[in-house]
């Protein structure tokens, strides 16, 4: 197939995305190939997901969207988690648009924002203008025009040297729709003949959507005869591979012209037309507008009784339609509620596999985890990060001299102890190793600070009050202290460093913190 040759998968990658905006059925048939055979070999990371946001996002484009929301809802879920930035950036995408098919423009532009912050200057410049395309669009249903208009003009010199894909077509008409209900008609024309250009210029048939926005530009602007061309000869050429709605639009448009240019039988033949289509593919929008053509044109006709009833049949329906899109716009919500909600179950569970039971600290498990991050951000150019070994002095003497019991309660009141001495310190956090053994993990502070912690850790417990647990109990406590990337920078390395000097501690009398310098 036509993927074969890209050296790599990012290549493969961003061709597809690029097909995206060329031929929409190949950029299907490409992801969902390549999908399949991801799935064969058991590889499903950031890639897979890739593609499968380009395959819901066309597919959405085509059907039913609450399905989409929900699968991009849970993959912006995941991105979120892995930091995973382009992909978070397309996922807002596809819900950006499926919320401005719904009709809830406030979510649609919140998403578009998103789109837009997430998206690094290395993207594709292809990337980047659909990105702002679909903000203008927001911006522009949200009737923020001189916004969206600013967008759009961004997004047409991200790909003015692009003579490929038809995003330019998308745009210059989604201008000249904005410019159009916005009432600027001179900026409509310009936008207008642009796209006109465009498509001569590149011998591009130009689409039945963009017809529509031509033939309405033409229409205010009283060049009736030339919208009504403009619609005629895409409309007689039988087009099979127009979307039913984007006939149904021309043909409301050019009801219209007819009726404006005062032909009034083949308006009404065109209304029929548009009647029978609509209710043939249960459009229910342009059934509606359409029902509102018929009256106009009846009016016009100075039959005002029919009017009157296709008037007051069209006001039904239009409230009948606003009710069924803000059910549609509540079924996706809900389920997105769904998906977000069993998703804090999950992160619920994960947080009790890394916590231990008897104390509510951190668990070795977590320490894992957290650590070798800390120390590849630190790698990376990120802050130092400390850690405290502190082992309990004598610990076996409490279990043996009161009971095991008290041992146990004296290990939860050091958790409470610790916990309240980290406090204070942006993302310290504390963690039982096994045992009497504890790890606190301090980044961004200096030796002279992670010391001072440990010595003020060490004497809180050695004064604190025990004795509710058993009167004359004294507990202290020896610690070991190491940092990155002074003793290493891996977590085994620092580990290794701080262990030795807890044991140092412990030999040289128990109840103290050491450190490189002591
Ligand atoms: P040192 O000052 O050298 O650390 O002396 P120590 O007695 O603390 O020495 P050691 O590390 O050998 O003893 C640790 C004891 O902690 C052994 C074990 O019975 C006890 N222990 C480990 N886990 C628990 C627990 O969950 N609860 C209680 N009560 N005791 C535990
Ligand atoms: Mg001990
Ligand atoms: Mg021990």
């Amino acid at each position: 197939m036509a993927t074969v040759g890209h050296r790599t998968a990012e290549e493969r990658l961003a061709w597809i995305e690029r097909q995206y905006w060329i031929d929409k059925d190949v950029a299907l048939t490409a992801a969902q190939e390549w999908l399949a055979d991801l799935a064969d070999i058991g590889v499903h990371g950031v890639l897979g997901r890739r593609l499968e946001v380009q395959i819901a996002s066309i597919l959405t484009r085509r059907g039913d969207p609450r399905q989409g929301a929900v699968e991009m809802q849970r993959m912006l879920d995941w991105a979120e988690r892995h930091g995973e930035l382009a992909l978070q950036s397309r996922c807002h995408e596809v819900l950006g648009s499926i919320f401005e098919l719904v009709g809830d423009r406030a979510l649609s532009l919140e998403h578009a924002v998103a789109t837009n912050s997430l998206l690094d200057d290395s993207e594709v410049p292809l990337m980047r203008a659909a990105a702002r395309l679909t903000l203008a669009d927001a911006l522009g249903s949200a009737g923020s025009f001189d916004e969206a208009r600013r967008r759009y003009n961004e997004a047409l010199r991200l790909v003015i040297d692009d003579p490929e894909t038809s995003i330019r077509y998308q745009i210059l008409n989604n201008l000249a729709y904005t410019e159009y209900l916005a009432g600027n008609h001179d900026e409509a024309m310009t936008a207008v003949e642009s796209l006109i250009a465009l498509s001569q210029l590149n011998n591009r048939p130009i689409g039945m959507y963009a017809r529509d926005t031509i033939a309405r530009v033409y229409l205010v602007a009283g060049r009736l005869d030339e919208a009504a061309a403009t619609l005629e000869t895409a409309l007689e050429a039988k087009p099979v591979d127009y979307h039913p709605d984007s006939i149904a639009a021309a043909l409301v448009t050019l009801a219209e012209t007819y009726r404006t240019q005062g032909r009034f039988d083949e308006a009404q033949d065109v209304i029929d037309r548009c009647l029978a289509l609509s209710e043939a593919h249960g459009l229910a929008r342009w059934t509606t507008e359409v029902t509102r053509e018929q009256a106009e044109t009846y009016a016009a006709r100075e039959d005002f009784q029919a009017a009157f009833e296709s008037y007051r049949s069209y006001h039904t329906q239009s409230i009948a339609l606003s009710a069924s899109e803000n059910e549609a716009k509540g079924r996706i919500l809900e389920a997105m509620f769904q998906t977000a909600e069993s998703r804090q179950e999950s992160e619920r569970y994960r947080e009790m596999a890394e916590r231990d039971p008897l104390t509510d600290l951190h668990n070795r498990r977590f320490v894992d985890e957290h650590l070798t991050m800390l120390l590849m951000l630190h790698r990376e150019g990120g802050s130092p990060v400390a850690i405290a070994m502190l082992d309990v002095d004598h610990f076996k003497r409490i279990n043996d001299t009161l009971s095991h019991e008290v041992g146990d309660e004296v290990l939860r009141a050091l958790g409470r102890i610790l916990t309240d001495a980290l406090a204070p310190v942006p993302g310290a956090v504390a963690a039982r190793l096994g045992g009497e053994e504890f790890l606190l993990i301090v980044p961004a502070l200096v030796e002279d600070q992670v010391i001072e912690l440990s010595e003020r850790v060490r004497m809180a417990v050695g004064s604190h009050d025990w004795s509710p647990i058993s009167a004359g109990l004294h507990v202290t406590v020896s610690l070991g202290v190491a940092l990155a990337p002074a003793d290493g920078d891996t977590s085994t390395a620092l580990l290794r460093a701080a262990d030795v000097r807890m044991y140092l501690a412990k030999r040289d009398g128990r109840n103290r913190v050491v450190h490189a310098d002591a």
